[in-house]
C-alpha cells in the first residue's frame, strides 16, 4: 500500500504507519479517531481524469488507487457506487434557486450510502485475514455490512437498537447476519460492539473508529465532481448522525484539490434533527466537541440518531474548513420533506435521507445559501427502509386512498364526487 504515507491521530496528531495500528491511536484509545494520508503525486500517475473517462467501470472500485486497498485486491461484487445525479428543476424553482440536483444513494444494493463504507471493511476484513466482522449500527451501516457479506460469504456479528426500523432489521436476517438486538440506544449498541470486537478479535467496522470508512464514503465526493465534468459544486448539503458521512465528503473534495482536479472546495451543510443536535450546538456555540456531554438523540429520523457523534471531529472540521454550517430542522419538517423531495424530482428519501432536503429548505430562509450557487442535496436512504414514517408523512401531507368497489360505476361515482380529474387519479 505504497500510496499510504501515514495514518494520523487528530487528537494528538501522532503518526502512524498502517502496519502500526488497525483502527484507533493507542494513546486515546475509543476517541484517538485517524485520518488516512496519501501520496498524491504517486495516485496522479495512477490515475487521471482523463484515464476515468475511458474506465467502464461505473462503481468506487473505478477510484481504486485513492482507496486503501492494494491494487490487486479482490472486490466485492455487488454494484456499489456511481448512483445518479438527478437534475431537480421543479425543486430548484420553488426555493428560487438557479441549479439544484439530488443525488440518490437510496439507490445502492442495500438501499443506503452506507454501502460505500461497508464494501471497504469487507475488503480490509479480508485482507487482515479476521474470520468475522462486527457493527453496531442505528440501522443501514448494519444492512450494509450485512448484504455485502452476504455476497461473498463472510460471517458477521451485527448490534443494533432494538427499536431499529423492521425493514432494517428484515434485511440483517435475510442476509443471514448473526443479529444482537441491544435492549438500549444506538450509543449503547456501539460501546457494546467495541467490547466485543476486542472480547473476540473480530474485525471491527465501527463508525467514527474504523479509520477506512471515511475512506469509503469519500467516493460520493469524486463521483458528484465528476458526474458534474470536474466542475465542482458550491454547497453540499447532508444530514449528520455520528458525522462520518460529511467527513468523508469533506475527505473527498479534499483529495481532489489535491490532485488538482477541482479548482474549489465545495461549503459544506450539515442538517441535524432537532433532538440529535450534538454538532450544530457545538459549532454554533464553539463548545470543545470532546467533552461536551452527549444530547438526547430523540428524532423520527432514526439514522441520524446519535447522542454523542463518533466523527465528532472529522464533523466539525468538515463544515469549519469549508466555511459552511449546521443547520437543524424539527422531526415535523424532516416528514414533509418526504413528500416534497419524493413529489419534486421522483426520490423517495427515508427521513434521514429527507432531512438532508428539509435542511435546504431551511439554509435557503436563513440565507445560508443565495440562488445563484450550484447545490447538491444528497438522498442517504431509501424511502422502503421505514414504511411507518412515509405513512405519517402522507397523512401530513394530505394524501390519502379511495376505498371503492371493485366496478367501473363505483369508479365514476368516486371521481365525480371526489371531483378529481382522471389524468390527477
Ligand atoms: C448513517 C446515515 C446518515 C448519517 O451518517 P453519519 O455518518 O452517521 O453522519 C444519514 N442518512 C442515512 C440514511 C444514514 O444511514
Ligand atoms: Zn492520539
Amino acid at each position: 500500500m505504497d500510496h499510504i504515507t501515514k495514518l494520523k491521530c487528530l487528537i494528538c496528531s501522532r503518526e502512524y504507519v498502517p502496519e502500526d495500528i488497525r483502527y484507533v491511536c493507542p494513546e486515546h484509545e475509543n476517541e484517538g479517531i485517524v485520518d488516512v494520508h496519501y501520496d498524491y503525486d504517486l495516485i496522479n500517475n495512477r490515475i487521471s481524469r482523463e484515464s476515468l473517462e475511458e474506465n467502464r467501470d461505473y462503481s468506487i472500485w473505478r477510484y481504486k488507487p485513492l482507496l486503501p486497498v492494494f491494487a490487486d485486491a479482490e472486490v466485492p461484487p455487488l454494484a456499489i457506487g456511481w448512483t445518479p445525479l438527478y437534475d431537480a428543476p421543479r425543486l430548484a424553482g420553488k426555493l428560487g434557486l438557479q441549479q439544484l440536483w439530488v443525488k440518490d444513494d437510496g439507490r445502492l444494493p442495500t438501499a443506503s450510502f452506507k454501502d460505500r463504507a461497508s464494501a471497504v471493511a469487507v475488503v480490509k476484513a479480508r485482507e487482515s485475514g479476521a474470520e468475522i466482522i462486527t457493527t453496531a449500527s442505528t440501522g443501514n451501516a448494519a444492512a450494509a455490512l450485512s448484504g455485502i457479506c452476504a455476497s461473498v460469504g463472510q460471517a458477521n456479528v451485527i448490534f443494533v437498537p432494538v427499536s431499529a426500523p423492521e425493514a432494517k432489521i428484515a434485511q440483517l436476517l435475510v442476509y443471514n447476519s448473526t443479529v444482537m438486538l441491544v435492549k438500549g440506544s444506538y450509543d449503547d449498541a456501539f460501546e457494546l460492539c467495541l467490547e466485543a470486537a476486542a472480547e473476540y478479535g473480530w474485525y471491527n467496522r465501527n463508525t467514527g473508529y474504523n479509520p477506512y470508512m471515511t475512506e469509503g464514503k469519500k467516493t460520493a465526493a469524486y463521483e458528484i465532481c465528476e458526474q458534474l465534468n470536474w466542475d465542482a459544486p458550491d454547497v453540499v448539503l447532508v444530514s449528520v448522525g455520528d458525522g462520518c458521512i460529511i467527513g468523508g465528503l469533506h475527505k473527498g473534495f479534499k483529495d481532489l484539490m489535491a490532485l488538482g482536479w477541482i479548482d474549489r472546495m465545495p461549503r459544506l451543510i450539515g442538517v441535524q434533527a432537532e433532538g440529535s443536535n450534538f454538532m450544530y450546538e457545538a459549532w454554533k456555540n464553539d463548545e470543545d466537541i470532546l467533552t461536551k456531554a452527549p444530547v438526547s438523540g430523540i428524532t423520527v429520523a432514526d439514522s441520524i440518531s446519535a447522542g454523542l457523534p463518533r466523527d465528532r471531529i472529522k464533523a466539525l472540521a468538515a463544515v469549519t474548513e469549508t466555511d459552511g454550517a449546521y443547520v437543524v430542522v424539527s422531526d415535523d419538517e424532516i416528514l414533509a420533506a418526504i413528500s416534497l423531495l419524493a413529489r419534486g424530482v421522483g426520490v423517495f428519501a427515508e427521513p434521514a435521507g429527507a432531512a438532508a432536503y428539509a435542511g435546504l429548505i431551511r439554509a435557503v430562509a436563513d440565507g445560508l445559501v443565495t440562488s445563484r450557487e450550484r447545490i447538491v442535496v444528497l438522498n442517504t436512504g431509501n424511502g422502503l427502509k421505514d414504511i411507518k414514517s412515509s405513512m405519517t408523512a402522507v397523512r401530513m401531507a394530505g394524501s390519502i386512498p379511495h376505498h371503492i368497489e371493485a366496478s367501473l360505476t363505483a369508479l365514476k361515482q368516486c371521481i365525480e364526487t371526489s371531483q378529481i380529474s382522471a389524468g390527477t387519479c
